[in-house]
């Protein structure tokens, strides 16, 4: 189950995926519940960032009606391996800093997944990591890192509290993608704290306040990738089957 505060915020980031269309070249549809988890291990592994394997659905390719309707003016049918098909599952590989997370061990195909990876065990298509209390935006070195990757790589920014050993780090330059929602402004009492309150989007498992979720995702020639947040038939959410749209 997707937690309600979630699919809203997935929601309205589809909304903004349609309405930025035009500024990427190629989609990736992800499952709500992949997502959710994904936003889950982030808080559970703090105050490491974790690098995640993803692999998609052979079985499941993305619907036509929701790709066009997610398509800009230019699209490129071929960019990336993988492409068209709906990310199956996900799978935490590695922690560490934002150096060490990028650098898996030597032999981590042999142990960690020969048994239930079967004759493939072999690299994921997509990869992911963390950004616990900073923006999604790439580094030199995350740059560096999806040169290797054959299908696309995202960078999910979590802003928490409590920060723990991570205060907020706000200070870097690149595009934004943020899940958000207009948070109702509930009548505050007069204080002095109440003015630097952040809104709470939603509460993890692990007791953390969420303030803000940011996701992005990028080709390794550093072009953007479209993410659609889709249901486990592969509608987005947000999506009126009668009028194949997103609900206004
Ligand atoms: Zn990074």
């Amino acid at each position: 189950m997707v937690e309600a505060w979630l699919v809203e915020l997935m929601t309205a980031y589809n909304r903004d995926s349609r309405s930025q269309r035009d500024g990427y070249l190629a989609q990736l549809h992800m499952p709500g519940e992949v997502f959710q988890s994904l936003v889950w291990w982030g808080l559970q592994s703090l105050p490491d960032e974790i690098l995640v394997g993803m692999d998609v659905n052979p079985e499941q390719p993305h619907r036509q009606d929701v790709e066009a309707y997610f398509e800009g003016d230019e699209v490129h049918e071929r960019l990336f391996q993988g492409q068209g098909y709906v990310v199956k599952e996900a799978r935490i590989v590695n922690r560490g800093d934002s150096y060490s997370v990028h650098h898996l061990p030597e032999d981590w195909t042999d142990d960690m997944f020969s048994a239930d990876r079967g004759s493939r065990a072999g690299r994921f298509t997509h990869w992911l990591h963390t950004h616990p209390n900073a923006p999604a935006i790439p580094s030199g070195a995350d740059a560096d890192a999806a040169q290797e990757t054959p299908g696309i790589d995202m960078i999910l920014g979590l802003r928490f509290t409590p920060e723990g050993p991570l205060p907020w780090f706000d200070d870097v330059e690149g595009t934004r993608r943020k899940l958000s929602v207009e948070v109702e402004a509930k009548p505050r009492k007069r204080s002095f704290f109440a003015r630097h309150a952040l809104p709470i989007l939603g509460r993890a498992p692990t007791g953390h306040a969420i303030h803000e979720i940011q996701l992005i995702g990028f080709h390794k020639s550093g072009v953007g990738v479209n993410i659609v947040f889709v249901d486990e038939e592969g509608y987005p959410f947000g999506w009126d089957r009668q009028t194949a749209q997103l609900v206004a």
